[in-house]
């Protein structure tokens, strides 16, 4: 057989080889623009010539701060095209984070879209590689900055060659992308995609029993580009030739759930605290969302109840699926095989509320106290997981060794596997709650907690005790004009919990705290739970 490389480019190429007229649905600050991918092919052919005029090597970092649309796309495409590293900023993190990412990834060009450029002014003098910062615009003109060599986008790549060809002599095995995780003490951790992972993953996301990205989908990506590429979605979409449907700046669940009903998006994929809100929207006001033939849901566990709500008020099938920064994302899907189709509705919930099977092409192995853990839903251990778009390590950073040993990566998170390889997370190693010397897993806790009708979100922590070392406390946010004590909602999970794993108490929040990424912050929510208890 031949052996021909997998590179990002080629991807593009086949969007405009055979896709020419699919189009990019993309929502900037000026408005929605719709883009063919004949026409992005050529704009990124042009992005990647202003790139090599700019000196951007082999190897280089190019940074971006952005939201979703089709600059971006452009991008993610651009940059690997002359064999530099498309590296995605997310915009929320602190200042902090922000100056020690770029400084040490040495981006060498920001690409910045305009609502973000006042943080990058904020920081600039602290910068210590960047050379250019391009501003991703509608308006031809830019912000007033005291910064030097600031250009316009639209202005930038209208100087660039659209006939310009992608690398083919690049080595499979390159940087092309990266992005970095949060740690929960220090400094993020970066990790680095080769053009090999990428293509892989991609590939892997387009399988029928994976998410089954195809050319007849319209998919929007609400998960941010800058969290591991929207889960990769991009990549696969275009490679696919799938219309793309990008949400843009600050959206909200009104305007996701509009632009699901006008432009009769097919695949939607974000974290479970964005569909949470657009249930609440969609409770509230009206909007045709049965074009959906999955909710792609994955960054924390979905909980059964949010499941049951969009197939069974909606009629939109629900796709969980999990992974991290550090896999590309795609590592499991849960979906019912053939056989279990005539289980009754609640255990098919229950097995679908789970994080599902390996997708193929990975290897995992579940490490216990005692070795590795026992495929019988019980025995609980570390998911470790080895493959093609898996990382090895983490960019220049002595943490490596510990996350990465013996050829595995430790995922940090505990799980369970029951008979049929289906994995179920019970819990990060470190958010499991450690009561008088046995687990407590916090995930089925809230789970089961979100499950009752007034309970809109809900998150589990432990709090020190002096006899049984932890114990758990429910933090509970109620709907608008709901109403629930904590007895009723101990009430609640009383039939399907152990004595012993009932929260000591209930507290009941207006907002639960969450990272950047839209996931529960456990730690700041343990602050807030000590700071009560305290006073
Ligand atoms: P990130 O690298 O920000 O994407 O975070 C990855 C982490 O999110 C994983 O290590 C898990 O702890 C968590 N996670 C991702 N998907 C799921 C899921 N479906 N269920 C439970 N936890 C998840």
């Amino acid at each position: 057989m031949m052996k021909g490389s997998l590179l990002i480019p080629q991807m593009l190429e086949r969007a405009e080889q055979f896709f020419p007229k699919k189009e990019v649905v993309s929502r900037t600050g000026g408005g929605v623009q719709r883009i063919t991918y004949k026409e992005i092919g050529a704009r990124t052919r042009q992005l990647a010539d202003m790139l090599t005029k700019a000196g951007v090597q082999e190897g280089d970092k190019v940074g971006t701060l952005a939201w979703n649309h089709h600059r971006h796309l452009e991008l993610y495409f651009g940059v690997p095209g002359i064999g530099a590293v498309v590296h995605t900023i997310n915009i929320r993190l602190s200042a902090e984070h922000i100056i020690f990412i770029i400084n040490h990834a040495e981006d060498k060009l920001l690409f910045v879209d305009d609502d973000v450029f006042p943080l990058v002014e904020q920081v600039f003098d602290q910068l210590t590689t960047v050379e250019k910062v391009i501003v991703m615009t509608d308006e031809q003109a830019l912000p007033e900055t005291k910064i030097e060599n600031v250009f316009s986008y639209e202005d930038w790549i209208a100087e660039g060659d659209a006939s310009t060809s992608f690398r083919k002599d690049l080595d499979e095995t390159a940087p092309a992308g990266m992005c970095f995780t949060s740690a929960t003490t220090g400094n993020p951790k970066g990790v680095e995609y080769t053009h090999r992972s990428t293509v892989l993953h991609s590939m892997s996301l387009a399988l029928a029993d994976s998410a089954a990205v195809s050319e007849s989908d319209s998919i929007m990506p609400v998960v941010p580009m800058f969290h591991v590429n929207a889960w990769g979605i991009p990549y696969a979409a275009v490679w696919m030739g799938a219309e793309q449907v990008m949400p843009g700046p600050r959206f909200t669940p009104e305007l996701l759930a509009g632009m699901i009903a006008s432009e009769k998006v097919t695949v939607a994929a974000g974290v479970p605290t964005i569909w949470l809100a657009l249930l609440k929207e969609l409770e509230q006001n009206k909007q045709d969302v049965s074009s959906l033939r999955a909710v792609l849901c994955g960054g924390s566990a979905a909980p059964a109840g949010m499941i049951r709500t969009f197939e069974e008020t909606y009629g939109v099938p629900f796709l969980h699926a999990y992974g991290m920064t550090e896999t590309s994302p795609l590592a499991t899907v849960s979906r019912l095989k053939s056989y279990q189709q005539d289980l009754s509705t609640e255990e098919k919930l229950d097995i679908r509320a789970r994080q599902g099977i390996l997708v193929p092409g990975l290897e995992m192995r579940v490490v216990g106290e005692h070795g590795e853990a026992a495929w019988n839903d019980e025995e609980m251990g570390e998911l470790q997981l080895r493959g093609p778009w898996i990382a090895d390590q983490y960019y220049k950073d002595e943490r490596s060794e510990e996350a990465f040993s013996d050829g595995w990566l430790h995922t940090g998170d505990v799980c369970t596997v029951d008979e049929e390889g289906v994995i179920k997370i019970v819990d990060r190693t470190k958010d499991l709650i450690k009561s008088g010397g046995e687990w407590i897993s916090s995930v089925d806790l809230e789970n089961a907690l979100m499950a009752h009708p007034a309970v809109f979100e809900a998150s589990v922590v432990a709090v020190p005790d002096p006899e049984w070392q932890e114990r758990p406390v429910a933090c509970v946010v109620l709907h608008d004009g709901a109403e629930a004590d904590k007895e009723a909602v101990l009430d609640h999970l009383r039939p399907d919990f152990a004595k012993w794993w009932l929260p000591d108490d209930v507290l009941f929040f207006e907002e639960i705290p969450k990272t950047s990424v839209g996931k529960f912050l456990k730690r700041a929510l343990r602050d807030q739970v000590e700071a009560i208890y305290n006073r």
